[in-house]
């Protein structure tokens, strides 16, 4: 049995155009053109079976506009299964993702938790929607936010974009999933917003960079990240900080910006 060495997406889709432009750019086009990951279209009209090649109908009960038909969606999927094993040996079965906002939604610890997969099949649905069978193809149902798009290949490519960069050699620098927003692994903003960035000039507009970023001094630098991490969470994202782990200094400088209101 051979071993699979890539990280492979199976998109299923009714829009396989859409794909073509984002997937060759910058970090993922770089890691699609070294083979770390392999991203595959397939287009479910492809597999409708009557003459018009029909992938939707009008919902059963009336209502507006029209359903995802289950049979085209459950053939692509089979299939993809097949060229999958055909083209890597090895007995690893397609994780199935159905895009929808009424699924989960797409976190950093489940981006990080699907590179494991290894293979990945993607259902963009479009319309109205899916038929419900279709769910019961799906391992898990994923959601980009709660907000309705017109279809699911923008969902798609913002897993895709997501899981790649957890995959070993993607990215130039090892730290660069580490060191960032929501990333709970110890860095200097474990489950917390990331702190701000600057680069050159120094003064912009009349914008300086803060003082402690061109001290030289690691430590000082560090805890001037850490507490701008802090207080950038509480501002924005007062949810994270309940489950970040945080020091008693930490505590202390949540409890003056509460004091600060
Ligand atoms: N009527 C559906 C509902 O209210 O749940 C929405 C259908 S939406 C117009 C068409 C398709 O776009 C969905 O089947 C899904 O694949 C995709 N989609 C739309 N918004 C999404 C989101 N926030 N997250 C993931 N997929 C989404």
């Amino acid at each position: 049995m051979g071993e699979l060495t890539s990280t492979r997406f199976d998109v299923l889709t009714l829009f396989p155009g859409f794909f073509v432009s984002p997937l060759k750019e910058s970090i993922i086009g770089r890691a699609v053109s070294k083979g770390l990951i392999e991203i595959h279209t397939h287009n479910i009209r492809d597999f409708a079976v009557d003459k018009h090649k029909t992938t939707d109908d009008a919902p059963y009960g009336g209502g507006h506009g029209m359903v995802m038909k289950v049979e085209p969606v459950a053939a692509c999927l089979e299939a993809v299964s097949s060229f999958a094993t055909v083209k890597q040996p090895g007995n690893i079965p397609h994780y199935v993702i159905l895009t929808t906002p009424q699924g989960v939604p797409l976190r950093h610890e489940m981006a990080k938790a699907l590179v494991e997969k290894k293979r990945i099949a993607i259902i963009c649905g479009r319309y109205e929607g899916v038929d419900e069978r279709i769910r019961g193809l799906a391992d898990a149902e994923v959601s980009v936010g709660d907000y309705v798009l017109t279809g699911g290949e923008i969902p798609a490519l913002a897993i895709i974009d997501a899981v790649s960069r957890f995959v070993p050699g993607v990215l130039g620098s090892v730290g660069s999933t580490e060191e960032e927003s929501f990333a709970g692994n110890g860095g200097i903003t474990t489950c917390l917003l990331e702190y701000p960035q600057y680069t050159r000039p120094v003064e912009w507009r009349g914008q300086t960079v803060p003082e402690a970023l061109l001290s030289g001094n690691h430590a000082e630098i560090k805890k001037w990240r850490r507490r701008e991490s802090v207080r950038r969470t509480f501002e924005r994202r007062p949810d994270l900080l309940k489950k970040a782990d945080l020091s008693e200094a930490d505590l202390a400088y949540v409890d003056e910006l509460k004091k600060k209101g």
